[in-house]
């Protein structure tokens, strides 16, 4: 385990009714709020007008951004930051999913410094200070709301990339399982496989004594594999939303990965799809993870067999410890198809054509990436290939 310094600064507020506990969270000397939230759902199940409710008591002046997409853009980010400096925002409350939330961070950095948010996105310039915010979730998935984490997509030059800063921890971040019970199936199912990837994420790396660890990541899995069908099959049930929701949030707060650092390489190479493509996330990794692991398995035989054996139940009897891992990974593959997420790129309808650009876009920051097996361009494009 190498050393590290743990210190997560977001207070999470969890649980049925707690919405209103941001009359208490928002500090009493703000005056002016910027409400960030996406297309639209927020006012159909009812969490906006509650939201404004809870400001007007405050006496808050609410402006509001609202139409930030799945995986949100840097002109809409460009939005948020002029409002904030014309307006003189002194708060920020993300309503809504992970790319409302990336977007307010984008923003919450934009509004403190005339540097262009591009340069920072792309890290040719830190970030020291930020406006503070809150969050409401309402979507399990990225554990944007506890992290300072903020992936942002420039859809001029296709360029989809992932930056942060201490000071991009949001403040507080409310959940409460009920707002989600909205999220359509679809969506659901991309949560599911967005929580887990984070998971199989922090798992492959080289780091020997994580005995902890590796329990912590592996009881994650099995609890979101034991729960995600039960709650696929009844989307309103609380417990299951809770337990999915918490589980998100777990994911990638830093609470698993204390110690190691994983490899990231699947979702580096899922950005440069949605770059392109502008796919769902969850989506995009439910094709390429099971891919991404066959390419690699050779680089640690063991630990897929460990996960195979550990999370996936598989038998050993008989086998080799190489056919142990490739039936790990493919009992991973067979969860993410029995709940109906995407199994190749062909589903959404791309093909060979756009290969070689998605692969450049996975290189372009840094010629190698991925922390357990290091990649390179070739290894893109071998990837996306065995993805159609
Ligand atoms: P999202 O893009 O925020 O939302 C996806 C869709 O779900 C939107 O259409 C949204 O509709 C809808 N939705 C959200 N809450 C809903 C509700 N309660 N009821 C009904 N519909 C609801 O999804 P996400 O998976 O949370 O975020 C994906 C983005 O996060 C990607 O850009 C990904 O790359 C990034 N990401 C970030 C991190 C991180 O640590 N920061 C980690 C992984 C991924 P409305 O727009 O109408 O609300
Ligand atoms: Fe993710």
């Amino acid at each position: 385990m190498k050393n590290f310094v743990f210190h997560n600064p977001t207070k999470l507020i969890f649980g049925k009714g707690t919405l209103n506990h941001l009359t208490e969270e928002i500090p009493v000397s703000t005056k002016r709020v910027l409400l960030v939230y996406g297309g639209g759902s927020i006012k159909r199940n009812g969490i906006y007008d509650n939201v404004h409710h809870l400001l007007s008591e405050m006496n808050i002046d609410v402006f509001e951004l609202s139409g930030v997409e799945p995986n949100p853009r840097l002109k809409t980010t460009q939005k948020g930051i002029d409002i904030c400096k014309n307006e003189s925002i002194d708060f920020i409350l993300a309503v809504g999913g992970g790319s409302t939330i990336d977007c307010a961070k984008a923003i919450a950095a934009g509004a403190k410094t005339d540097h262009d948010i591009w340069d920072i996105v792309t890290k040719k310039h830190q970030v020291h200070d930020a406006l503070p915010f809150g969050t409401v979730l309402t979507l399990a998935a990225t554990g944007s709301e506890m992290n300072a984490g903020s992936v942002i997509t420039n859809w001029e030059t296709n360029e989809k990339y992932g930056w942060g800063s201490p000071a991009t921890y949001p403040t507080f971040s409310i959940l409460d399982p009920t707002h989600t019970y909205s999220v359509p199936y679809d969506q659901t199912v991309y949560g599911i496989v967005d929580i887990m990837s984070h998971a199989l994420e922090h798992y492959f790396h080289h780091e020997t004594n994580t005995p902890f660890q590796d329990r912590m990541v592996e009881g994650l899995l099995k609890t979101v594999i034991e729960t995600a069908p039960k709650l696929l099959n009844d989307l309103e049930n609380y417990d299951h939303r809770a337990t999915i929701l918490y589980c998100g949030t777990m994911a990638l707060n830093g609470m698993v990965n204390m110690g190691y650092n994983g490899d990231w390489a699947t979702h580096n190479l899922e950005h440069a799809v949605s770059a392109v493509h502008d796919i769902p996330h969850g989506g995009g990794l439910a094709i390429l993870f099971p891919n991404w692991m066959h390419h690699v398995l050779d680089e640690n035989v063991d630990r897929f067999k460990q996960l195979a054996t550990r999370v996936f139940d598989i038998d050993t009897d008989g086998k080799t410890d190489r056919e142990i891992a490739k039936e790990g990974i493919e009992a991973l593959r067979s969860f993410w198809n029995s709940i109906d997420a995407p199994q190749r790129l062909a589903d959404y309808n791309i093909n060979e054509e756009t290969v070689e650009l998605m692969a450049d876009k996975t290189v372009k920051a840094n010629s190698t990436f991925g922390g357990f097996k290091t990649l390179n361009r070739d290894d893109s494009v071998a990837i996306y290939k065995s993805s159609l």
